[in-house]
């Protein structure tokens, strides 16, 4: 299958041929020519899918298929939930719309909006988004929605996560009736369904490689040990390992700082990104993590998401998430497009629960090894203790530490 074969123009398919593509990604393949035929798509899509060609590409076309204003009013939305992705996409759709008279911008929050009303004032085709600034500049009638034809909800699940359904809600209303919708999500939990019954009409359902086949090409390892061992073991890994480009996750934003400031003490560059960080102090630790000038970058879930950090080597669960499909998220930041990749997390006896929750959702065990030096105290500290109902299990995790899932180990080896 070729780019051709799914019915693009010319001037896309040398944009595509710019950027280096040589075939279309599954989802592109699948999406691409219903979204051409003018379709409803509900699609199960993570970041590193190539999910955001599948639906800027389509839309680019019909855009430039049916141009006939002198000025331009917003005929594309795309709604996104972080400021990062929001940014990734519009510059991608620069990169497709190279040779379109098709003009894009994005608008975020957490930047002064003078600049933004000034480009949105010019006139623009396509408008890349988070919620809030939108309908704040809408408010201020900074901006009209009235003219949209196509509308596109990326990350449908995080937008729910990060609490923007009555967002979501306001925008759909400011929305003209007749308008071609396209929901990406990368889980259908129950709410997104619902979000989905509700806006989007007769839709094809559109699916990724499933989250399965990429997860199984990742070494997954837990190195059990005391949350006070941490920060300790993990910069042993680092040093010990060489690791050059390293992702780390932490639950909280205060813990994300605490653990970066301590890798730095140790000499080796790192930053954080979370949602209290400015907008260009997340702009700058990103670029440095990709350039290479920052070896390690450390995360909360949501402000990593949607990033596209292509083949990472390593990523590093600091703390397990408690949701388990954020742990699927996380570590499908490594061995992407075939490569392998490496997935560690350190796992303190308190995290034994989510382990539990994380295997039920893979379907198989995950390897459970500790480095010398490092070893879980048997004695639970009493900040580590797990609540009672599951009393039992913590006795044989905590006497039999060592390699306790060899056998599984050996199955998931197969599967790689
Ligand atoms: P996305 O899932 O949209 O964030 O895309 C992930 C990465 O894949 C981006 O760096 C894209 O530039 C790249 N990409 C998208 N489509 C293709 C393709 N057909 N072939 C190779 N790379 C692609």
């Amino acid at each position: 299958m070729s780019f051709k074969t799914l019915g693009l123009t010319d001037n896309l398919l040398k944009a595509v041929a710019q950027k280096g593509y040589t075939k279309p990604s599954v989802i592109q393949e699948k999406a691409i020519p219903l979204i051409l035929k003018g379709k409803d798509i509900l699609a199960s899509a993570q970041t590193g899918t190539g999910k955001t060609a599948g639906f800027t590409l389509p839309i680019l076309q019909l855009l430039e298929a049916s141009k006939h204003q002198k000025y331009k009013p917003i005929r594309a939305l795309i709604l996104t939930p972080t400021r990062e992705l929001a940014a990734q996409i519009q510059e991608n759709i620069k990169e497709y719309s190279i040779f379109l008279d098709i003009k894009s911008m994005v608008i975020f929050g957490g930047v002064k909006p003078a600049k933004q009303i000034a480009t949105l004032r010019q006139g623009v085709d396509i408008l890349v988004a988070t919620p809030g600034r939108l309908l704040d500049l809408e408010n201020q009638k900074k901006l009209s929605l009235k003219r949209v034809e196509f509308l596109v909800l990326d990350e449908a699940d995080r937008m729910l996560d990060m609490g923007f359904q009555r967002d979501i809600n306001k925008i759909l209303a400011l929305l003209p009736k007749r308008r071609q919708n396209l929901l990406f999500s990368a889980t259908f939990s129950k709410e997104i369904k619902k979000l989905a019954s509700e806006f989007l009409d007769h839709p094809a359902m559109v699916e990724a490689t499933p989250e399965n086949s990429t997860v199984d090409k990742i070494i997954q390892k837990i190195y059990r040990t005391d949350k006070s061992n941490k920060a300790k073991l993990l910069i042993k890994l680092i040093l010990d390992g060489n690791w050059q480009q390293v992702l780390v996750f932490t639950r909280t934003k205060h813990g994300a700082n605490n653990l970066c400031k301590k890798i730095v003490k140790k000499g080796i560059s790192a930053a954080a990104i979370h949602g209290n960080k400015s907008q260009g102090a997340r702009t700058k630790a990103l670029a440095g993590f990709k350039d290479g000038s920052i070896r390690v970058l450390v995360a909360t879930d949501i402000a990593a998401r949607g990033l596209d950090i292509p083949l990472l080597p390593q990523v590093i669960n600091y703390e397990l998430p408690n949701i388990s499909e954020d742990y699927v998220h996380r570590i499908g930041r490594t061995g992407r497009a075939g490569a392998n990749g490496e997935a560690i997390s350190l796992v303190s006896s308190d995290e034994l629960e989510y382990v539990k929750g994380i295997e039920k959702l893979l379907g198989y065990k995950l390897v459970s090894t500790v480095i010398e030096g490092f070893e879980p105290s048997l004695i639970q500290p009493e900040n580590e203790k797990l609540k009672p109902k599951n009393s039992s299990r913590r006795n044989n995790n905590n006497t039999k530490p060592k390699n306790s899932n060899n056998r599984n180990f050996n199955r998931n080896k197969s599967r790689r």
